[in-house]
């Protein structure tokens, strides 16, 4: 699996589908997100910085001795991500915030990658409602770190029996 491909640091795919896995006549249509919220409202889409020429997600990103931001792709399926400042690392995983009034972004669920991981929820409405809003994990290269809709999750994690 290729994680840190392409050519620089500034744009890292977090993971990747599985090859061969066959897609569903839903899955071949791709949502893109065109308004994402932190919970107090603020809208994240960020117009200035465009992956794959959709207008991406601006986060904030912190854990012990490292802090900075970068810009999640708006289009579901695409694991691309611009680094604005800091680093991340590969495994690792950071708490996430909204750019703009600092406020920590909700956790859905566990994701089973490591006991201390979670599913981080984006709201798509400026009220957040889990079920119209994207979750992905919080640690770096987890195959879980992408955009899909949350009720996706919860439907997995019932499946899973948790
Ligand atoms: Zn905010
Ligand atoms: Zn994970």
């Amino acid at each position: 699996m290729k994680r840190f491909g392409k050519d620089g640091k500034l744009i890292i795919p977090l993971g990747q589908r599985k090859k061969g896995t066959p897609e569903s006549e839903e899955e071949k249509v791709r949502y893109v997100i065109t308004d994402a919220y932190c919970p107090n409202g603020c809208n994240i889409i960020d117009k200035e910085q465009k992956i794959n020429g959709v207008a991406g997600l601006r986060i904030r990103f912190m854990r012990p001795g490292m802090e900075g931001e970068f810009i999640l792709s708006a289009i579901e399926g695409d694991f691309d991500k611009i680094i604005l400042s800091g680093e991340l690392e590969d495994g690792v995983k950071d708490e996430l915030y909204c750019p703009h009034c600092g406020v920590i972004f909700g956790k859905l669920v566990n994701c089973s990658c490591k006991p201390d991981a979670d599913m981080v929820a984006v709201g798509l409405t400026p009220q957040l409602d889990f079920n119209n809003a994207i979750s992905f994990c919080n640690v770096t290269g987890c195959s879980n770190g992408t955009s899909i809709k949350s009720g996706d999750v919860i439907r997995h994690v019932r499946l899973r029996g948790y």
